[in-house]
């Protein structure tokens, strides 16, 4: 009997371990334990699983007070237990929660908005903001952490601008989680193993249509031969940091190949690098940069920098800080992208700009080309009287060559003229028109 006494006990304990003490939901272990359960009995049913994330809720404890901050979580605990009949609610942690729910063939979209506008009115504090992520039908053969992590996935695609507090883990989510993870895995091997190769296009000077020099573009040559382009790969990297040390190799490449220049011919074109706006948070881009044109000693006027414009509308005076420690040092800086973002005219105003890029892909064909025409031009007489250059990239055809000319820009770069290629038929083709 002692025994048997002892049993109960020791089965109660653990029950009561398996409960959070301030909301009285399943703590995370015993949650997968309970769905996983479920999930066994129920076989003939469809599962989903969503997760939930407060929002700022280290700002509500700071602003109302870690006793308001409680009463935040019992709600929402209260709130979803009572939502869902038939599966189970935990607490994942923090200001996290999970449910598991089955019963119901779909979770509709629109059922969810009312649910959560539902809680958040009659939360006890005004604008509570929470972020769903929802994996409808899970994979049932998956681990459940591997299920949890799913949905967190969907809910982390919400951007931070308030406008969705929803996502769904979708195929398309699936794929580029599998692809990214494996680039992920396979950069270390590809710097090693010099798979990134850089490229370079010639730009073209309009008034003379010789080349006066070139940007370094990036591509991952796989070791079967594909080559995959910088549209897939550097979101990637910019979102992780493996950029970084890639454009660092590019940059070693392109001086490598300046001091080559200067080496054999006394004299070099001038070659242009892209420059993540991640670099521009990294507190050794600077010097590193710096270091990199002393250890090859090549004069820094040969090396421009590529900086996008969206870069530019991040933190005006921390850029401006940077740029004009880079003028310092000898670089001269070009706006890439000019027009394809906001903040364009005001950043003109505020920082010091040598070289406008203006792509002519973002000037809309067809029917308002005429108006096009009338904004590159002002775009031209603007540079002109800040003391900037010109170059126009992306162009294709002549038509747009002879416009061009006609509005003063000072260089030309895209397919009409040459596509980017390996270094040594860029080399070829700077000989063959000499
Ligand atoms: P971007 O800096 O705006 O580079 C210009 C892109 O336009 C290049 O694409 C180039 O191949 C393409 N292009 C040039 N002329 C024409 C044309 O006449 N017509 C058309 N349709 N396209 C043209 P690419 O090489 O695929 O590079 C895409 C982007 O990837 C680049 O845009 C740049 O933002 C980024 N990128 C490339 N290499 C690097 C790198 O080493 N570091 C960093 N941070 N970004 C890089
Ligand atoms: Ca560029
Ligand atoms: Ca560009």
């Amino acid at each position: 009997i002692n025994n048997v006494i002892k049993l109960r006990e020791s089965v109660m304990v653990l029950s009561a371990l398996e409960y959070d003490d301030l909301t009285g939901l399943y703590i995370r272990q015993a949650f997968f334990h309970h769905a996983k359960t479920l999930m066994r009995f129920n076989t003939n049913q469809d599962f989903h699983v969503v997760v939930a994330d407060i929002k700022n809720f280290k700002w509500i404890n700071g602003t109302y007070g870690e006793k308001t901050g409680d009463q935040v979580l019992t709600y929402l605990g209260d709130t979803y237990r009572n939502q869902v009949r038939y599966g189970t609610v935990g607490r994942y942690g923090g200001d996290q929660f999970v449910a598991i729910i089955y019963g119901k063939k779909e979770i509709r979209m629109a059922d969810m908005e009312k649910f959560i506008h539902r809680v958040e009115s009659g939360a006890p504090i005004p604008n509570l903001v929470v972020n769903y992520g929802v994996y409808e039908n899970v994979d049932k053969t998956l681990p459940f952490t591997l299920i949890c992590d799913r949905a967190f996935l969907a809910m982390k695609s919400i951007r931070d601008d308030y406008e969705h507090q929803i996502a769904f883990y979708d195929d398309e989510m699936r794929k580029r989680h599998i692809r990214n993870g494996q680039m992920e895995n396979a950069f270390v091997e590809a710097i090693r193993n010099e798979e990134f190769v850089v490229y370079l296009q010639p730009k073209y000077s309009v008034e003379t249509e010789e080349i006066v020099g070139a940007e370094a573009l990036v591509r991952w040559k796989k070791a079967d031969g594909t080559i995959v382009s910088p549209g897939d790969f550097i979101p990637v990297f910019e979102s992780n940091g493996f950029i970084i040390r890639l454009d660092y190799y590019v940059w070693d490449q392109v001086c490598q190949f300046i001091k080559n220049n200067l080496a054999h011919r006394g004299d070099s074109e001038v070659i242009s690098v892209n420059v993540s706006r991640v670099n521009l948070y990294n507190p050794d881009f600077l010097e590193s940069l710096v270091n990199l044109v002393e250890k090859y000693k090549i004069p820094p006027k040969y090396l421009n920098l590529e900086l996008t414009e969206s870069a530019f509308s991040d933190d005006a005076r921390m850029i401006q800080n940077a740029v004009d420690y880079l003028h310092k040092a000898g670089f001269t800086i070009l706006m890439d992208d000019f027009g394809s973002g906001y903040s364009s005219l005001n950043v003109l105003k505020d920082i010091d700009i040598d070289v406008l890029k203006i792509d002519m892909r973002f000037l809309s064909k067809g029917s308002s080309e005429e108006r096009g025409e009338k904004i590159l031009e002002a775009v031209i007489k603007m540079a002109k009287s800040l003391d900037m250059l010109v170059i126009a990239e992306g162009v294709e055809e002549e038509k747009q060559v002879k416009m061009l000319k006609r509005l003063g820009c000072d260089y030309i770069q895209g397919y009409y003229f040459a596509k980017p290629m390996p270094k040594k038929d860029y080399v070829k083709l700077l000989q063959k028109s000499r």
